[in-house]
């Protein structure tokens, strides 16, 4: 009886067509495996391809020894749960970038919901593009900052609310994504980092969770990509996508660190992920820069696949490895992601309200162990299908 209400909810959602079910699966390289059918998958985050690596697997798990191998942190970092392998990802990363410093966190949700809130003391505006993360939009609220948004990548509405805001307030954090996971277009940073440095009271915060790992000569992000590591303040990542771990951090100056390890909530209040999550994101970590084959391949899969899609006409704003197939209507793109799915190819649909109305889409996330022949019959599909 009591829970009559969630039962009424749930009917609404399915009404809306919109009811969302976990469904059982198993991996196997490139392709996923649900109800028995092997099906190519475009819908996985492992970009490159190393979560599918066993080579990997068993070169790491070689190494362990069970006589100092933790698999629980048993505490916030900030009780009795630091562990030196926190602070060897943190060196790791700090270098990397060419960054003061780093923390790292239990998820890119985590770091995203916590961040804004520890930074935006007293008199501060956020201002964020339309499309960032749902976890930035949760952090934004949870910061009870004024903020604004921006049109998608429209610069010159950016710099008209940093003209006309700037003075109001103590500190406007600007906040953006380096590559968008519904389009798979990205930010011009540089742009952005010119626009900061016309004030004082500026800074930038950088979401690169689909592009750690991804673009730049050392797979840092979009950030090195575009000459910029730099001029922006404060860089987040994920482990959990291209770099086939779990976890989120942040690449910043001693002073973000310390506010963070002293504000932010996510970090102080919850467990920390297991030193042995850590030891393997290191053990990752460790192998970034030699990967650039891995992205080369990504990139040249991604334009053979975007290339195909123009040719067929459609509007094709993506510029790596995520590519959607713009429908419009969201029965249609389901009819044909199932017609898909019955040729061997599993790319989920995504409609409203993930997406503006009118834009439902058969989003295509590429990874490096798919092969060109791979693209080719995905192209075919295509092809007979849309
Ligand atoms: N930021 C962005 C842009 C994301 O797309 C996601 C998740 N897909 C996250 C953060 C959250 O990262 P995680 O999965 O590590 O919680």
């Amino acid at each position: 009886m009591g829970e009559q209400y969630l039962r009424d909810e749930l009917s609404r959602i399915e009404a809306a067509g919109n009811l969302r079910h976990l469904v059982p699966a198993a991996h196997d390289g490139c392709e996923i495996i649900i109800d028995g059918r092997r099906m190519l998958n475009l819908s996985s985050n492992d970009y490159l391809g190393l979560g599918a690596d066993k080579m990997l697997r068993k070169e790491f798990l070689a190494q362990l020894n069970p006589e100092n191998l933790y698999m629980s942190s048993s505490s916030s970092r900030l009780l009795s749960g630091e562990f030196p392998v926190y602070g060897q990802v943190e060196t790791m990363l700090s270098r990397m970038f060419g960054k003061e410093a780093a923390l790292v966190f239990n998820s890119g949700y985590h770091m995203n919901l916590g961040i804004l809130p520890a930074l935006a003391i007293g008199n501060t505006l956020i201002i964020a593009d339309k499309l960032v993360h749902a976890s930035i939009i949760d952090g934004i609220r949870l910061s009870g900052a004024e903020y604004c948004r921006f049109r998608h990548n429209d610069f010159s509405l950016l710099e008209n609310i940093l003209e006309r805001s700037h003075r109001r307030f103590d500190r406007i954090i600007i906040v953006v994504e380096s590559v968008y996971s519904m389009d798979g277009d990205t930010a011009d940073l540089q742009l952005i980092c010119r626009l900061k440095a016309r004030y004082g009271n500026v800074l930038i915060y950088v979401d690169e969770a689909h592009a750690f790992g991804v673009f730049g000569e050392n797979g840092l992000g979009l950030a090195e990509a575009q000459g910029c590591l730099q001029q922006t303040d404060i860089i987040c990542g994920t482990f959990g996508k291209a770099l086939a771990s779990v976890g989120g951090f942040t690449v910043c100056s001693n002073a973000v660190r310390d506010i963070l390890v002293n504000r932010m909530r996510p970090f102080i209040f919850s467990t920390a992920l297991p030193p042995v999550n850590w030891m393997w994101t290191a053990f990752m970590l460790g192998r970034m820069s030699g990967l650039k084959p891995l992205r080369e391949h990504l990139a040249s899969i991604s334009l053979q696949l975007c290339n195909k899609l123009k040719n067929k006409g459609f509007k094709m704003v993506s510029e790596s490895q995520i590519i959607p197939l713009v429908v419009g209507d969201s029965q249609a793109a389901v009819k044909l992601a199932s017609a898909l799915r019955d040729r061997g190819f599993y790319a989920l649909p995504v409609r409203p309200p993930t997406v503006p109305n009118g834009t439902s889409r058969i989003r295509f996330s590429l990874t490096a162990n798919m092969s060109g022949e791979h693209i080719a019959a995905l192209s075919e599909a295509i092809d007979e299908l849309a």
